[in-house]
């Protein structure tokens, strides 16, 4: 028989049950009869930051991260070496930074 992991929705406790795939859900533990199935097949650490730098992660969603993460990386070498250091830098480092003021 498959197992499944249910969550009560009165007390939130977690609890794998054995039954068939058309049997209604068991009570929790604690006698409640209203629990949900809990869905054990997606990782939870997909879904942090982490997510990001996986594979699955589209093309887009790496263009944003780049977008939001370079502006702090160039601040960063701002204060590390001034902003004329930079300046200078830019070409060579190839970062994708608009410069607005052409
Ligand atoms: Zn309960």
């Amino acid at each position: 028989m498959p197992r499944y992991d249910y969550e009560c929705d009165t007390c939130g406790a977690v609890f794998e049950a054995r039954h068939g795939f058309d049997d209604p859900p068991p009570p929790c533990p604690n006698g409640h009869a209203t629990v949900h199935k809990l869905i054990t097949s997606v990782p939870r650490v997909l879904l942090g930051p982490a997510a990001l730098a996986s594979k699955n992660a589209s093309k887009e969603e790496l263009r944003d991260k780049w977008a939001e993460e370079s502006p702090k990386l160039r601040k960063k070498l701002v204060d590390k070496l001034g902003e004329e250091k930079v300046a200078q830098m830019g070409g060579t480092l190839n970062m994708p930074i608009r410069n607005d003021k052409t």
